[in-house]
């Protein structure tokens, strides 16, 4: 059940932190941005204009644009509000405004408290990454470059793609627990087992036909065949011996309990001895 909320919040998530983006029209570059939480919204078809950065990259005071019309003013984060900057070039006579963060890694929704209905033109905010990258291109231009402002495409998804991720994402959702359920399954069969190492410094004996004793077994009982002399035995903690090749792989893949007593060989307080003969 949790992984169903958990799969709703993935999703809640990707929509509301859709992206809006810079389009660079000379080389189609794009960067992510940010559209704020005031001004109108960007119209379906983009923006375009001249990407300028003023001399008071700040944009806490009106600026002289190098252009006088169509022009975007790219922005610093920082020294006034966010509604400071955007009214000042609105002023200044620019159509858009993107800001950008060289400070910080993160993203922001440029948020203005108060009325905000004076505001004419969009704003968009850049995350230092897309923010370096983008004025590192605009500074091998010689002449402002021509960019588009896109709007996020959340709502012009055709509906093939909305239908393709509807029945995609069960799917997706459904890999994804049985790889779960494997991995559970795994751990919980782990635990079962005892650590090759530990089974390795258990003692060894080598069998000889000669040396048994009357009570002690004269076949192993996980393959129930006979020693012969020169074998290797096994001496498990309750004392019960079996082959070497036969207890190690009993005890590394199948259980970590003695196949004749159940007892646990990872139990060091066993050293009491079982009686030896219950074969
Ligand atoms: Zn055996
Ligand atoms: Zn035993």
């Amino acid at each position: 059940m949790h992984t169903w909320l958990v799969y709703l919040a993935c999703l809640t998530c990707c929509l509301f932190s859709a992206h809006a983006a810079v389009v660079v029209v000379a080389t189609n570059e794009t960067y992510l941005d940010r559209i704020a939480a005031f001004g109108p919204r960007i119209p379906e078809e983009g923006i375009y204009g001249f990407l300028i950065e003023p001399s008071d990259r700040s944009g806490c005071s009106v600026v002289e644009p190098a252009r006088s019309e169509n022009w975007i003013a790219l922005l610093e984060r920082g020294g006034c509000s966010f509604i400071e900057k955007v009214r000042n070039m609105q002023s200044s006579g620019a159509i858009a405004v993107a800001v950008g963060d060289p400070d910080h890694i993160g993203w922001t929704t440029m948020f203005a408290p108060g009325d905000t209905s004076d505001v004419e033109i969009p704003s968009v905010f850049l995350s230092q990454h897309e923010y370096l990258a983008l004025l590192y291109l605009s500074k091998l231009f010689s002449t402002p470059m021509l960019v588009q402002m896109l709007p996020d495409d959340l709502l012009t998804w055709p509906l093939l793609d909305v239908l393709v991720i509807v029945i995609l994402s069960p799917s997706i959702m459904m890999i994804f627990i049985y790889i779960s359920w494997r991995v559970r399954q795994r751990q919980r069969r782990q635990k079962d087992l005892a650590p090759q190492n530990v089974v390795t410094n258990l003692p060894v004996k080598v069998f000889r036909q000669v040396e048994r004793k009357e009570n002690e077994p004269e076949e192993c009982a996980i393959c129930l065949e006979d020693y012969v002399d020169g074998e290797e035995l096994r001496i498990l903690p309750c004392r019960h011996e079996f082959h070497v090749g036969c207890v190690d792989a009993w005890l590394t893949t199948r259980k970590k309990f003695c196949p004749i007593c159940k007892r646990n060989v990872m139990d060091d307080h066993s050293t009491e001895a079982t009686p030896l003969l219950d074969v």
